[in-house]
């Protein structure tokens, strides 16, 4: 069996539906077709719930109503259509009922808000399903919130795979085809929660990896994942093949083809990923599995994360003296700020932090706080902050068998007059990361993508 995935862009007209519907046609195998909302639904669904307090949402629902009314009544047969429209128009009854709700009580708690969000996964595979009947195909629908259970809160639940996994094994039949929602999901009381934005891409990777599919197809706009962003790189290049490692490490950084937690469970499985464009589906795109074999490439892709500022806590009170980076990390645990990259020289005279911009002022207070007595002792230095500034990462497999890699990425930096504030690189040598100055970003990315895809 397949596992298929559709994304929003790839369901933003009746035209697209219809490349979905040549893409199925073409295949041999059984599948589960897992479908995100269309175009950018839960975009306003969310703009929907906020504009809801304001009793301010009557124009944008009947916007986003006619949408899907006009989708469904491009795709369907007349006889079909009236069937199609009253499941939406009860949607759309449902919605309107929970945006009045919020207006009435003047609250939008993140259960209503999951709620809301959902709808769009509703809605979409509600008409596609009834679409792809039409057409001829023999295809059930699955409720994703019978099936995907989670714990934890709604808008970012964590999955139990263990009774999620049996749920689907229990109902799903080889020898049928399967159409569902991404993105939705519920808890142990019934109650509708999500996997976190972008999160139908984990909802098909855990029907693949349950059902242990042949392999696991995203279809997106983009020819899979590039070497670097095309917005910034303009001579950014499709990779044809990934280590599910090399993966993780380019869509961590912000490569928005694949969202990061899908690819854990079809790993564990050693189920393939095929990232493939519905725009152009003879396009090969990008295969992410085990034994990945482009190693003509040292470097898979060059990335970067922005709006970033470094903390650096130094003095002659840190050498030597045990406990002082758990410290770091509890104060920042406490503060609720995610580390994103750490350095420590052996001289152990500083420890440098990059985390969110938007968390400065709270990561000062809290480091400050923790080290309020060694500060007042001059043991420790007043905590020095640089802002404005991002990390740029090569990434690849290949790079532990080359010797004198980062001495070439620093050469390049440096003839480009590009300061390099801190560096990390993990013991795994699949990641090198470089701080600069966000002014220096674009600049950086391009120059070394240059250098390692060779583009004249
Ligand atoms: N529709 C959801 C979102 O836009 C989930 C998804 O598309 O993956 O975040
Ligand atoms: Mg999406």
């Amino acid at each position: 069996m397949l596992v298929l995935k559709f994304g929003g862009s790839s369901l933003s007209s009746a035209e697209n539906i219809r490349r979905l519907k040549e893409i199925l046609t073409g295949k041999e195998e059984k599948f589960i077709l897992v479908l995100s909302a269309m175009g950018k639904t839960t975009n306003q669904l969310q703009a929907l719930a906020e504009a809801a307090l304001k009793n301010e949402f009557s124009e944008s629902m009947e916007v986003l109503r006619m949408q899907h009314i006009q989708a469904s009544n491009e795709l369907l047969k007349p006889i079909h259509q009236p069937s199609s429209s009253l499941r939406i128009q009860q949607y759309f009854f449902q919605l309107e009922n929970i945006c009045n709700g919020i207006f009435t009580l003047q609250e939008l708690s993140e259960k209503t808000l999951a709620q809301i969000l959902g709808f769009g996964e509703k809605l979409s595979s509600a008409i596609i399903h009834r679409y792809l009947l039409q057409e001829g195909f023999s295809i059930n629908e699955l409720d994703s919130t019978q099936f995907i259970k989670t714990e934890g809160d709604y808008l970012n639940a964590e999955v139990n795979f263990q009774e999620t996994k049996s749920l689907i094994q229990n109902h799903i039949s080889e020898e049928e085809n399967y159409i569902t929602q991404g993105f939705i999901s519920s808890n142990i009381s019934e109650e509708l929660t999500l996997l976190g934005r972008g999160g139908s891409d984990f909802t098909a990777s855990i029907y693949a990896s349950s059902i242990e599919a042949d392999h696991l197809e995203i279809w997106s706009d983009v020819n899979g994942m590039l070497s670097a962003n095309p917005q910034v790189v303009s001579e950014a290049i499709s990779i044809s093949e990934l280590s599910y490692e090399e993966a993780f490490e380019l869509a961590y950084f912000g490569a928005k083809v694949l969202y990061p937690p899908t690819i854990r469970p079809v790993m564990q499985k050693n189920i393939a990923i095929h990232l493939k464009n519905t725009f152009q589906p003879e396009s090969s795109g990008t295969i992410i599995h085990q034994n990945s074999k482009s190693h003509h490439l040292i470097i898979k892709g060059v990335t970067s994360l922005s709006d970033l500022c470094m903390l650096t806590i130094s003095g002659v009170g840190l050498a030597g003296v045990k406990g002082t980076a758990r410290r770091v990390f509890q104060a920042m645990e406490e503060a609720d700020v995610n580390i994103i990259l750490i350095t420590q020289g052996s001289s152990e005279q500083s420890i440098g932090l990059g985390i969110k911009s938007e968390k400065l002022n709270i990561a000062v207070k809290a480091l400050e706080k923790q080290f309020e007595n060694e500060i007042q002792r001059q043991l420790i230095n007043p905590i020095q902050v640089l802002e404005n500034q991002a990390i740029v990462a090569i990434v690849g497999d290949a790079m532990k068998q080359h010797i004198g890699l980062s001495g070439k990425v620093f050469g390049i930096l440096g003839a480009h007059g590009i300061n390099i504030t801190a560096i990390a690189q993990g013991a795994s040598e699949r990641n090198i990361s470089m701080v600069i100055a966000q002014d220096d970003e674009s600049k950086a990315l391009n120059a070394i993508h240059r250098y390692f895809f060779q583009v004249d």
